[in-house]
Order: structure tokens, then C-alpha cells, then sequence
């Protein structure tokens, strides 16, 4: 049975603040043709600025992932990406009014959430995978990352921080829509409060806030809720590394290693596999992804808190 392509029935809108732009952004996404893909709008630029989310079009990768042309660009689009990915959305329209997705609350949850009341429509177009056929490595100090054959998407992801709230963390597992869902989407992105204000004075993490990110402490987490799973910190590695790969425009059939990885180092990856097409080749799978119906929202907008 060949599995073909989805894009949304409906389209459907996010308001937020920018994690590091701290600038209020509306998007909606909305339902393109086969074979398009994930393209970004920047609909407050004059003309229209199309920017199609795919590796070529990855500006910087420093905190976040930016794609852009010479005229503009939209950062921190992993969440986002990684929630069409665990949606099973191939193909769809982002019109985006300022340069950063809005946070939400730091997690993909927000955005599968939307993605599931729109509802998928299949296409006529089967969907390709990219089947790793040889083992690929990159590696940067003592952080690395390599991809190699499998039946399945699994991701192992180990992570090393010299701070007792995270230690180690490691998470191994087949990615399929239930694990996506319910063990990755929901965990946030984290920053350290001792960096908040190196960051800022570098222009990065001005929207952050404890609702759009896990703040650690020296001895404890600022968020009054404390954290979603004891390890949310490898699960949100987890979650940037796939929306990161879902760059390459396609699903994987492979299993990808991660040791320290970050935005540099999948993008990194991603560039040497275009590099090496000997290495994996484009099939048709029969593999079924549905969203789960643990998801439940009524709305057609999601808007986040914004501070005063
Ligand atoms: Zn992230």
C-alpha cells in the first residue's frame, strides 16, 4: 500500500512572541499542492518573501535554526517543523508576519495540537522517504551525529551537561506519530538563568519568559510546575533534532545518533547528506502516520501568553 502525501483541510492560525526577537508574530499555516513541501511567507515583507524550508535555505543555526534568502528570513522554525513532521504533514503554506515562530509555550505540543483541528487531506502523490543505504558521520569537538540504515526512524540522543539538574540524559527510540506525541512534543526548550543575560545583551532569548522555556537555576527550576518528564531536557534535543532533519524535505527510514548535537551539527548532517547521494536513495514505504487523538483543541487559533 503506498502511503501519499498529506497537507491541512483548513487553514489555521498561531499568535505569539519570538523566543529570541521577543516581537509579536502571527502565522498561519495553510494547505499547499503535492509535491511543494514546507514553505515559509514573510507576508509583511514587500514583495512577499517565499522561503522554502529545506537545508539550502539555512542561514544560522546559532540557539535556533534560521532559514532566509538575501531579502529575509524566519528563525527558530525547529518546533514548528518538527510538529508538521509528527503530524504527518508534507506539504503546506506558513505565512509568517515578523522573523521568528512564536514560541508558544517552549514545546511542539501547541502546534501538533493546531495541526490536528485542521484535520489532514491525503494527496494524490505518494509520499518519499529518504532510506539510508551507508552510515554517514560528522562530528565537531567532542559532539557527533551519524545516521545509518534502518527500517525505521529511531533516534538515539545522549547529552552531557556539567550541572546536577541534567547531568546525563539519554533517550533511544523508534519515532512513530504515539512516541512523537506523547514522549517528544511536549518537552520544552531550556535555558540556563546564569547565560539569560549574556544572551540577551546578544540579542538572543529577549522573549523568553517560564512560559515559554524551562529556566534551571544553580540548585533548582524556576517553573513553578517544575518539569513535564525528568528528562524533558534530552526529550527537547530530541524534538530540535527532528524538526532540524525534516529540512531535508522528506521523511527518514534510518537511525540517527546524537551525542551533544545541536542546530550546527544537524545542519552540518543534513549538507552531507545532499553531498552524498550514493549514500541513501528516495522510496515509497508503506508505513501508516496518523496523529493520535490524545490531542484535543477547539480552536482554530492558539495564542500564547503574552507578557504586559
Ligand atoms: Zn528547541
Amino acid at each position: 500500500m503506498i502511503n501519499f502525501q498529506h497537507t491541512l483541510k483548513k487553514p489555521v492560525k498561531a499568535f505569539g512572541i519570538g523566543l529570541h526577537s521577543g516581537e509579536k508574530i502571527s502565522l498561519k499555516i495553510n494547505p499547499s499542492s503535492a509535491n511543494t513541501g514546507i514553505c515559509f511567507v514573510r507576508s509583511d515583507l514587500s514583495p512577499e518573501q517565499v522561503i522554502p524550508a529545506r537545508t539550502d535555505y539555512v542561514v544560522d543555526t546559532r540557539f535556533a535554526t534560521t532559514i532566509g534568502t538575501e531579502r529575509g528570513s524566519v528563525s527558530t522554525i525547529e518546533h514548528l517543523m518538527a510538529a508538521l513532521f509528527g503530524a504527518g504533514v508534507n506539504n503546506a503554506l506558513i505565512e509568517i508576519d515578523g522573523p521568528e515562530v512564536p514560541a508558544m509555550d517552549g514545546s511542539a505540543a501547541p502546534f501538533l495540537t493546531l495541526l490536528q483541528k485542521a484535520g489532514l487531506k491525503a494527496q494524490d502523490e505518494p509520499i518519499r522517504y529518504i532510506k539510508i543505504m551507508e552510515p554517514i558521520m560528522v562530528k565537531r569537538g567532542d559532539k557527533s551525529l551519524s545516521i545509518e540504515p534502518s527500517k525505521n526512524f529511531v533516534v538515539s540522543f545522549e547529552i552531557a551537561f556539567e550541572h546536577p539538574l541534567i547531568a546525563k540524559q539519554r533517550f533511544v527510540d523508534k519515532i512513530t506519530p504515539q512516541t512523537f506525541a506523547c514522549q517528544i512534543s511536549k518537552a520544552r526548550t531550556f535555558g540556563f538563568l546564569s547565560e539569560v543575560e549574556l544572551l540577551r545583551e546578544n540579542g538572543f532569548a529577549r522573549g523568553g519568559s517560564l512560559e515559554n522555556a524551562v529556566v534551571v537555576g544553580d540548585t533548582s527550576i524556576y517553573n513553578s510546575g517544575g518539569l513535564r518528564f525528568s528528562d524533558e531536557f534530552v526529550r527537547h534535543k530530541v524534538l530540535d533534532l527532528i524538526g532540524d532533519l525534516y529540512l531535508l524535505g522528506a521523511p527518514i527510514l534510518g537511525k540517527v545518533k546524537a551525542v551533544k548535537s545541536g542546530h550546527a551539527l544537524h545542519h552540518v548532517l543534513t549538507q552531507e547528506l545532499l553531498n552524498r547521494p550514493y549514500a541513501w536513495e528516495y522510496v515509497e514505504h508503506d508505513r501508516t502516520w496518523a496523529i493520535p487523538s490524545w490531542v484535543g483543541q477547539k480552536d482554530d487559533v492558539i495564542s500564547a501568553a503574552i507578557p504586559a
